[in-house]
């Protein structure tokens, strides 16, 4: 199995740092922990993605602080080798394999697939009563929670983190998506790996959602948890590049400001310059919803060459990272008045 295990915490070596524990485990790595309740199971996955340490790093102070964890729990930790690769946490994933977290769907013939079916697999054999999937986002900005769901279980999990839920109709190959179908799951993206607060952000949600004896949704209560439907992913169309600066850069199809993770706080207004178009204007970009409909020219228009929102929009995951940009998608966006 392409999964190493590792049952209970004493057969772990802690006394050493992150970086020599991961070389120690070496590849993708499932710890099973025994719970105050033995009759009850969660399950935890995080490091889907190499460049994105705070999930590591919270559950590795988690599990040498040797805390007992309210039920049973199982801990995914994914992608050890891309986060290894010199320098540490710089890599989503190993050079010439695809992305982990858009693997979770046949076919599972190469190595990211067999991993991701394996784990698939195990959630479904083991049933625990809920996962969380804990990564940091492409760029800084706040935390939130993603899941295709929105019930009271799927909000009472996310505000162990956060108050914004995306909920997306989007298939992209995810874990949530197929996870979905044995136990309730969300994603939660704690932050940019770089924001001091993802950590603290990280390690107390993870405090809760393994020390407390109930995290599935309570009758009666109200998670006071914001729901945000279907954002819509910007993307460059194919053979088109950005560039992040001040200064705009003829050749790119778009120049977005270096410090364009900004846009993911709070709304941006209509006519906001999120970004300088280059010479193919809009044409450069295509930003279509998840019925697969081209819907850039309902959100957006070319300002005297500047990528401007036709209303207030909140956008998600903007990243000043140009490889994210290209291979996945520039930022998500969700029309204020849809929320
Ligand atoms: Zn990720």
């Amino acid at each position: 199995m392409p999964l190493k295990v590792i049952e209970g915490i004493r057969s772990l070596a802690l006394e050493e740092d992150l970086t020599r524990f991961l070389q120690r485990l070496g590849g993708p790595t499932l710890i099973r922990l025994q719970g105050r309740d033995r009759s009850r199971r969660r399950a935890f996955c995080t490091l889907l993605h190499g460049n994105e340490p705070s999930g590591a790093r919270a559950l590795y102070a988690y599990l040498r602080s040797g805390e007992t964890p309210a039920v049973d729990l199982d801990v995914i930790i994914a992608s050890i080798p891309a986060a290894l690769a010199p320098p540490m946490f710089s890599q989503r994933m190993l050079p010439g394999q695809r992305d982990l977290n858009r693997c979770f769907r046949p076919p599972f013939d190469d190595d990211q697939g067999k991993l991701a079916e394996a784990i698939l697999r195990f959630l479904h054999d083991s049933k625990p009563e809920c996962l969380i999937d804990l990564h940091n986002t492409s760029g800084s900005g706040p935390a939130f929670g993603v899941a295709i769901r929105c019930d009271a279980d799927h909000r009472a999990l996310t505000s162990l983190w956060t108050n914004d839920l995306i909920v997306t109709d989007l298939r992209l190959g995810a874990l949530m998506e197929i996870s979905e179908l044995d136990v309730p799951t969300v994603t939660i993206e704690c932050g940019g790996a770089q924001d001091e607060t993802s950590l603290l952000i990280a390690r107390e949600g993870m405090q809760r959602y393994f020390g407390s004896e109930q995290v599935l949704a309570a009758a009666g209560r109200d998670y006071g948890v914001n729901r945000f439907r279907n954002p819509i992913r910007m993307e460059l169309k194919p053979g088109r590049r950005v560039h992040y600066g001040d200064a705009a850069d003829p050749d790119a199809a778009l120049t977005l400001p270096l410090d364009a993770a900004r846009f993911n706080y709070g709304s941006v207004p209509a006519g906001e310059r999120l970004a300088i178009l280059g010479a193919a204007g809009l044409e450069a970009l295509t930003a279509k919803d998840h019925l697969g409909r081209e819907r850039l020219h309902d959100h957006f228009a070319d300002i005297n060459g500047r990528l401007s929102p036709k209303h207030p929009l909140k956008l998600f995951m903007v990243t000043t990272n140009p490889i994210i940009a290209t291979t996945d998608c520039l930022f998500y966006f969700i029309d204020c008045a849809n929320t």
